[in-house]
């Protein structure tokens, strides 16, 4: 598996789905990998339950630019976890296990 620094995605092929470079090295278990687009109010309660499993996750807010210009509130986040708990919780994500 390898992983782009730029966009933060583990991908099998030698390109990333993404942007494209090619530059990729190998995936480590300590990487944060992209998982999924999820709403804020979603996102919060995931990483509440994340977080009482000890497993570690990023949210970094994703928006348009004109909400962000204006300091709206933004509706969703990016959820990162760490790549060896990436299957784990794509799969509970998939199944609604939250
Ligand atoms: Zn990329």
């Amino acid at each position: 598996m390898n992983f782009c620094e730029g966009c933060n995605i583990a991908c099998n092929g030698e390109r990333c789905p993404k942007c494209g470079r090619k530059k990729l090295r190998a995936v480590t278990g300590e990487d944060f990998c992209l998982v999924a687009q999820v709403d804020r109010i979603f996102g919060d309660n995931l990483k509440d339950r994340l977080e009482q499993e000890n497993i570690e996750c990023v949210l970094m807010p994703y928006g348009t630019g004109v909400n962000s210009k204006f300091a709206l509130p933004l509706e969703s986040d990016l959820l990162y976890v760490r790549y060896k708990n990436l299957d784990e919780v794509r799969q509970r994500l998939k199944d609604k296990n939250f």
